[in-house]
């Protein structure tokens, strides 16, 4: 095909495309070399389309000299198969109360099912994907989180037992460093295992932050199924210094699975991670938008 026999419009088209990948190389070039890790949950994942289309920009990312670290989540398959069991779960401050017949379908969904289905996605389009599972090889260790609550009539701080929900202690960073040193993406689920050897279900975000911070990323990218935090009249907010973050949180329009997304990337920053961003997953191609052009999207909290 030779360019001079395309249509004023198709040049036009390619041209775009060109100058596209060239406006990348500055930010190719700043993030060369970094660790980036991604939360890929919510409704994103369920999109066929989507997940092929964040399969590939994984592979982008890792073919431009970038470490990807993906840490996935599971909530509406989880919801799913829950419901096919006739099992209703409970939800406190976005966190899923996780009884031991709850976390074994966890655990199942999780590793077994959405695990492999990344993994495969990446390497059928290209890239060279590792699933590992947090309870093993001590990838994931934690314990039983006890969540903080206001009684809201008493306005007395109470300590709830919400299950088999894990807070992560630690991270076996040498293994994960093992395989990016491979050269695979290391694809995580994110459970955890305590010193008795019992499962926790944790809370997909948590999880992704906690490893970042560990590994000392230059970036957190969670991704979700809104435009990013939004303000008390539903408006994106697109930019978030890390000490207003630690404000916001506490106001009424911060709700749900919100929360501990904002708390994660309050304690990933906390942690060394540079910059954090809550992004809609929904958008094609969100990664390469965030990490490669002018305009990034969503929500970025920056210290
Ligand atoms: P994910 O599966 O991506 O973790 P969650 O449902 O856990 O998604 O968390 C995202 C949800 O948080 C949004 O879909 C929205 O309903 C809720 N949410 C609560 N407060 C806010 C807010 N201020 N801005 C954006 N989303 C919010
Ligand atoms: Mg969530």
């Amino acid at each position: 095909m030779k360019f001079d026999f395309l249509s004023e419009s198709d040049q036009a088209y390619f041209i775009h495309k060109a100058s596209t990948l060239v406006e990348a190389l500055p930010f190719i070039r700043e993030h060369s070399g970094d660790i980036v890790v991604i939360k890929y949950g919510g409704h994103a994942m369920g999109d066929p389309k989507l997940a092929k289309s964040f399969a590939r920009d994984i592979g982008l990312i890792k073919e431009v000299g970038i470490y990807p670290i993906v840490v996935h989540g599971g909530g509406p398959q989880i919801a799913d198969k829950l419901k096919s069991k006739n099992i209703t779960s409970k939800f406190v401050d976005g966190l899923r109360v996780t009884d031991i017949d709850t976390v074994r379908i966890v655990e199942d969904v999780l590793a077994n099912e959405i695990n492999t289905e990344i993994v495969n996605a990446i390497n059928d389009s290209g890239g060279k994907a590792i699933g590992l599972t947090g309870n093993k090889n001590n990838l994931l260790s934690a314990t039983k989180l006890k969540l903080e609550i206001k009684d809201s009539d008493s306005n007395i701080e109470k300590l709830l037992d919400i299950g088999f929900v894990g807070q992560p202690t630690d991270v076996n960073t040498n293994l994960i460093k093992e395989h990016i040193n491979y050269g695979d993406i290391p694809v995580i689920a994110p459970l955890g295992i305590d010193a008795e050897g019992n499962s926790y279900n944790i809370n997909a975000d948590t999880a992704a932050g906690f490893i970042a911070g560990k590994l000392k990323a230059s970036k957190l990218l969670l991704l979700t199924d809104v435009a990013g935090i939004l303000d008390k009249d539903k408006k994106l907010i697109p930019f978030l210094k890390l000490e207003e973050a630690i404000t916001i949180i506490k106001e009424e329009f911060v709700s749900g699975g919100m929360k501990p997304k904002i708390k994660t990337c309050i304690d990933a920053m906390h942690n060394g991670v540079t910059k954090t961003t809550i992004l809609d997953g929904r958008i094609p191609h969100s990664l390469v938008l965030e990490l490669f052009t002018e305009h990034g999207i969503g929500t970025q909290i920056y210290s």
